[in-house]
């Protein structure tokens, strides 16, 4: 068996000790004598896999207890609407756009009720860096905001709210809105660094990055934001109900909780997440280190303070080597570098999951194709 370095933005690599846990758990989990995924969600098994899940989370993210946590179906997608369904109540809310995930939120907002874009950061239909918060533009903050919504590191464009810029925002907000909820779609580094989580009403995260598999959507809300939704909103899309029913008001995903509370057994193990973040600083320093270093045959656009750690995109001199390393990498036992076909060139997501060794392999083999085609 050979497993290739992975470096794909989602659905993306699991830690190898996860899924051999899994392997080995998985005709027969903990002598139940069928696996957890033919098991009720209801039943003993099943109930002490998702409670460990929540209180294993809890810890590595220092959740305060009047947050809930929820494990929900639909992706970081639907919550584009389940947020605003839930706590828009009548009002606006606020919108930064800092790349396409944080735009297609507005575009789905805006669906459901009234929103308005107070920052973007786009130019020439590019992304290359995060609206400026300092000083704030005029439109915003808003007092009057059913919240601020944002997108904490934009998976496609490579571009993360790092905790100066973060601490800045927060800031900003409660100088002149206070108490206008953060909401952030941290679906692609959540549990890439310590978060304050308390700093935020609403953090949602599709599972399939830094989580575990795909069909999971983590959803940490604060408790007072529980009971603004409408009569009308669908049932299982009620964040209240999900919370009184403790994210079983259906069927939840029984194998991505599982799987995801592995993780983050896993996360523990490696110390906690000052420990995955000082790893996660490392593997990106080096691999923008290769980047600005090669004489501008490798080029990353984003401005320097907000550089994601997790998803960093570059491009070639031309988008027929963009292709060819694309092919070559995979022949040399890469997957997952060809960029999001919006922006085209070259994206390395280097999730926890991923080794240290494995973005040294990635920059021999770019030394080495350099060096042919330079
Ligand atoms: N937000 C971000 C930041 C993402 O990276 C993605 C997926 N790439 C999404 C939202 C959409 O996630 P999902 O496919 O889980 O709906």
């Amino acid at each position: 068996m050979a497993r290739m370095w992975n470096f794909s933005a989602g659905p993306a690599a699991l830690p190898s000790a996860v899924l051999q846990q899994a392997q080995a758990e998985f005709l027969d989990w903990h002598g139940i004598g069928a696996s957890i995924m033919e098991v009720s969600h209801r039943g003993k098994a099943y109930s002490g896999v998702i409670a460990a899940a929540e209180a294993d989370l809890r810890a590595l993210l220092a959740i305060p207890d009047n947050y809930k946590v929820l494990f929900l179906q639909g992706g970081a997608s639907l919550q584009f609407a389940q947020v605003p369904l839930n706590l828009l109540a009548g009002q606006s809310a606020d919108y930064l756009v800092s790349g396409a995930w944080s735009q297609k939120a507005a575009r789905e907002a805006a669906k459901i009720g009234h929103i308005s874009v107070v920052a973007s950061s786009e130019t020439d239909g590019r992304f290359t860096g995060l609206p400026d918060f300092d000083p704030p533009g005029s439109h915003w903050p808003n007092k009057h905001a059913a919240y601020l919504h944002l997108c904490t590191n934009e998976t496609i464009h490579g571009i993360e709210l790092h905790e100066e810029a973060e601490t800045r925002l927060f800031n900003v907000l409660e100088a002149i809105a206070p108490g206008v909820p953060l909401v952030a779609d941290m679906s692609s580094h959540i549990l890439g660094r310590p978060l304050q989580v308390n700093r935020y009403g609403l953090i949602y995260a599709g599972a399939q990055k830094n989580i575990g598999p795909a069909g999971m959507t983590l959803v940490i809300v604060r408790e007072d934001l529980l009971d603004r939704a409408g009569a009308n909103v669908p049932t299982l899309l009620d964040y209240r109900n999900q919370v009184d029913n403790d994210s079983m008001l259906n069927t939840p995903p029984t194998f991505s909780i599982y799987m995801a509370g592995l993780v983050f057994k896993w996360l523990q193990s490696l110390g906690g997440l000052n420990a995955v973040a000082a790893t996660s600083r490392e593997k990106a320093r080096r691999l923008y280190a290769a980047i600005d270093g090669s004489d501008g045959f490798y080029k990353n656009a984003v401005d320097l303070d907000c550089r994601s750690n997790m998803n960093i995109p570059f491009t070639l001199p031309t988008p027929e080597l963009d292709t060819r390393f694309v092919q070559q990498s995979e022949a040399a036992g890469f997957i997952g570098l060809k960029g999001h076909k919006s922006v085209g060139g070259i994206r390395a997501s280097l999730y926890n999951a991923v080794p240290l060794e494995a973005v040294d392999a990635l920059l021999q083999f770019m030394d080495e194709f350099r060096a042919a085609h330079q």
